[in-house]
């Protein structure tokens, strides 16, 4: 495999992108504009690899990384446009910038419910919300090899203060951990946690390795890189020592998941992410997909049974299809929940059983994942039917449930019950329970 050296594009250095001269002055100027409000990064794999530039804006893999004018609300835009086009100095910029990100619902989910402590302490690079996963965001891996335009965990690459979880010091997990000996599954995330070099990524793993955690059975790693740098396990310098990493993991006994992150089949179809994958297989790792189902990327059936087919293909799983939160450019991405479940049905009737290991579509919501099954009809009412596929409480996982039909509903909390009810069964009829977590079952 040819060598290829990671070369980053941000709002700094775009312009040197070659093929940035034919887009529209309009496209241009809205990257410098949307791009001062979300993070902006692509590398010269997704610029020469992944992107077809005689299909822009249009293209799916160029939505998914370059800012475009309609991400941004029309009164925000101008706001930025006006402060660059009059030079206006650059704390001025940033302030305009963070009131408007400050609208956008930073932290989706009351992801703040889910740190946990340990004692006094507050462990603030790690999320418990579910009782046998712990997911840890070590402070050096909270960046990606280039940024998603709908991802909700923007805060933690734009510079606000007071929005990010990361934890340096991983003693504080390692105690945790002991404390919990109910949790099976650590996930290190992000940002991207391969944009770590192979020597910290195995400071963090290898004492998980000592029998002291016999109790943790799956490490999983949370990563974009397969589809935005396959040559972190190819050509990068210590790719190989990321196989043996891998390899160390498989041989203590425990299963290695790769949650892959994949948006597009385009993402799947390069020589460099075919060769990745099965270097990731052969060290017995297991690589898991989901994808997140967004407008203008991947809003169609072909488009996921596609996906499906061809992470089969390459010895992947299908695990999830997420909703988009509700944060950041929400607008320009999201499709009603109804949408969303016909398109999951259509690709799922569209593959055989080796594929239908995926899961969705889901939210991830305050009170858990929730799948929505499908509409359906009941009493003469016309009724979303739904399920949790994870809860903050065990108990309320796989019992159907359902929410009054709203053609319009793009999220979980805009859902009533159905049949008139007055609360979901998870809610405690006095107070908002799936909102309290000193309400729920407490973990051991
Ligand atoms: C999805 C998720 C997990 C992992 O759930 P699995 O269903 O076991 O993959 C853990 N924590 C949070 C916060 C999640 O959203
Ligand atoms: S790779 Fe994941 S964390 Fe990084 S920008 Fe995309 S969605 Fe966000």
């Amino acid at each position: 495999m040819k060598e290829m050296k990671y070369q980053a594009y941000t709002l700094h250095n775009f312009r040197n992108i070659k093929q940035i001269a034919r887009l529209t002055p309009e496209a241009r100027e809205a990257i410098e504009v949307v791009g001062h409000v979300l993070p902006f990064k692509t590398n010269n794999y997704v610029v020469n690899e992944l992107i077809d530039w005689t299909n822009i804006p249009e293209d799916p893999i160029f939505t998914l990384n370059f800012p475009r004018a309609e991400m941004l609300r029309k009164s925000s835009y101008n706001r930025i446009k006006e402060l660059l086009d009059r030079g206006a100095p650059k704390a001025e910029v940033v302030e305009a910038a963070n009131a408007i990100r400050l609208g956008l619902n930073p932290n989706p989910a009351g992801q703040e419910h889910n740190v946990p402590y340990l004692g006094e302490i507050r462990l603030n690079g790690v999320q418990h919300k579910y009782r046998e996963t712990v997911l840890f965001f070590p402070s050096q891996g909270q960046t990606c090899h280039a940024y998603c335009t709908f991802c909700f965990r923007w805060p933690q690459f734009s510079s606000m203060s007071g929005l990010r979880f990361s934890m340096k010091e991983a003693d504080l997990l390692y105690k945790y951990l002991k404390k919990h000996p109910r949790v099976t599954d650590l996930l290190f995330t992000g940002g991207d946690p391969m944009v770590m070099s192979a020597s910290v990524l195995a400071s963090y793993i290898e004492p998980l390795l000592s029998d002291e955690f016999r109790h943790i059975r799956t490490i999983r790693i949370g990563t974009k890189s397969l589809a935005y740098w396959p040559y972190r396990y190819l050509t990068d310098a210590d790719s190989d020592e990321i196989i043996r990493l891998f390899e160390r993991v498989v041989a203590s006994g425990r299963n290695l998941a790769i949650q892959a992150h994949f948006n597009h089949p385009v993402e799947l179809s390069t020589e460099a992410v075919e060769t990745a994958i099965r270097r990731i297989r052969a060290t017995g790792a297991q690589i898991r997909t989901q994808t997140p189902i967004l407008r203008h990327i991947n809003d169609d059936p072909d488009t996921f049974s596609q996906l499906w087919r061809r992470q089969v293909d390459l010895n992947c799983i299908p695990y999830y299809m997420f909703i988009a939160r509700d944060t950041g450019c929400r607008q320009f991405f999201e499709l009603s929940l109804e949408r969303c479940w016909q398109i999951y049905r259509k690709a799922y009737s569209q593959v055989s059983g080796v594929c239908r290991t995926v899961r969705g579509p889901s939210m991830s919501a305050t009170p858990g994942k929730v799948q929505l099954l499908g509409v359906a009809e009941a009493g003469g009412e016309k009724v979303f039917v739904l399920r949790f596929l994870q809860g903050r409480n065990p108990d309320w996982v796989g019992r159907p449930f359902f929410a009054a039909y709203d053609p319009r509903a793009t999220w979980f909390d805009q859902l009533r019950p159905a049949f008139g009810g007055e609360h979901f069964f998870f809610e405690n009829p006095d107070k908002p329970a799936g909102l309290r977590i000193e309400d729920m079952i407490p973990f051991e």
